[in-house]
């Protein structure tokens, strides 16, 4: 058999898309829709799929209906508007948007060439490719260098080390109880690294001059690693766009890529993930096979076994949603889980004061869907972290993943309001 004709056989989805002459996928023409499924969610699934469409998000409708965003490519739009569900359109032209996100763009270089500069702000005007946000961490760690070091957590599946930034105060590192930080687990959700990187700037730029700032030094050490997916975030920027799992391959199938955030080895056996290596959600073979989940992990385990944790957020998009344990189960509860709630409801309400982004607070089931392997609950029950957390940053839906560059700085410097309210008052 052919090789072409092996490959319509085995990977029809991926062979559908279109490219471009840089072997980038084309949007051009995809819409992106809200979707009530109505009866039988299996069924509407299976019908998404039979139309190539590509699952967004979804929300199992706790506070609203519930719905799917999905984006429909422009061949399959007659026969999507054929089925008469209940839709609202959330972009025309998913290309349009992509497009609208801008080039990424060279890294901006410190307006002071001295040793201890920071890096530039310009960094939060633009996207970057992976390189990029490797010498943002150099130029943040060389500006407070007796408080930081760069730290790895491990390698991806295409070897790239893990990278982050370890920031501690006057008791010298390693002192103190953890607050760790992972971004970009999923590949399109560009503005996690970039959020979690302008958290880390501020904890730089502030602890010689800003006494709150300082005491959040003096009191936590701050293990930051912005983009825990590199090979899936490079994955986005060369070929998909919409990517979302890392990329590592298995002898088993020809699906390539394991969703990191449902491969946690804890509760990673329910309901909330997949077992089809072609889907997004895909939990792995095993629980934690894979190296991004392993390094991540190992990183995890050692603060728990040393100093413990005290906050552990994973920084996704979109939606806009502060998440707090559990995602395996609705009924499970946190033995703090009201104060996980109350202080949900009020760093919320922080961020919300500066541009008045609204975010929903809750559990993770209750509130947006069950989530089997996920980092939250893997950290609340295995690391006993004292708030093991998720938040979905910007937007609700008409950007989603794209959003554009232009709003990359409010969004730092909302979640910074709502994380100094946190560290301040938990
Ligand atoms: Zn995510």
């Amino acid at each position: 058999m052919k090789l072409l004709q092996l490959l319509l056989l085995i990977a029809p989805l991926t062979l559908s898309l279109r490219l471009d002459r840089r072997g980038k996928v084309v949007y051009d023409g995809y819409k992106i829709l809200r979707v009530v499924p109505g009866g039988d969610v299996a069924a509407f699934e299976a019908q998404l799929e039979s139309l190539e469409a590509i699952d967004l998000t979804h929300n199992h409708g706790h506070l609203d209906e519930e719905h799917f965003d999905v984006a429909i490519p422009p061949e399959s739009l007659a026969a999507f508007e054929a089925l008469n569900l209940t839709s609202e359109v959330l972009s025309e032209d998913l290309g349009a948007d992509i497009a609208l996100e801008g080039e990424l763009a060279e890294y901006p270089e410190p307006e002071l060439a001295a040793a201890a500069a920071l890096p530039s702000l310009d960094w939060f005007q633009a996207y970057h490719a992976y390189s990029a946000h490797l010498t943002f961490l150099r130029d943040l760690q060389s500006a407070l260098p007796s408080n930081s070091e760069l730290i790895t957590a491990g390698k991806s599946f295409e070897g790239r080390d893990i990278q982050g930034i370890h920031l501690w105060g006057s008791g010298g590192k390693g002192s103190k109880p953890a607050v760790y930080f992972h971004g970009n687990v999923h590949a399109r959700e560009w503005i996690s690294s970039k959020v979690v990187e302008y958290i880390a700037y501020q904890l730089v730029a502030g602890y010689g001059n800003d006494a709150a700032v300082k005491a959040f030094l003096d009191n936590y050490d701050f293990y930051i690693l912005p983009v825990v997916n590199p090979d899936g975030l490079i994955y986005t920027q060369s070929t998909n766009r919409l990517w979302r799992k890392n990329r590592q391959t298995r002898s088993s199938t020809s699906a390539v890529g394991t969703d990191i955030n449902r491969n946690w080895p804890y509760k990673w056996d329910g309901t909330g993930s997949s077992t089809s290596p072609g889907s997004g959600r895909y939990r792995g073979e095993r629980a934690g096979d894979t190296p991004e989940n392993t390094g991540i992990r190992q990183l995890g385990d050692q603060l728990a076994a040393g100093r413990g944790i005290k906050l552990y957020i994973d920084w996704h998009s979109y939606g806009q949603y502060i998440l707090t344990p559990y995602g395996y189960s609705c009924s499970a509860s946190a033995e703090n889980q009201s104060r996980q709630n109350t202080l949900a409801r009020s760093t919320a309400n922080a961020i919300t004061s500066l541009y008045g982004t609204a975010f929903t607070t809750g559990p993770i089931c209750s509130t947006l869907y069950a989530t089997a392997g996920g980092s939250t609950d893997y950290f609340t029950d295995v690391n006993k972290a004292e708030f093991g957390w998720a938040i979905e940053l910007r937007d609700t839906g008409r950007n989603g993943f794209t959003l554009p560059a232009t709003q990359i700085l409010a969004s730092g410097e909302e979640a910074w309001v709502g994380i100094k309210y946190l560290l301040t008052n938990f």
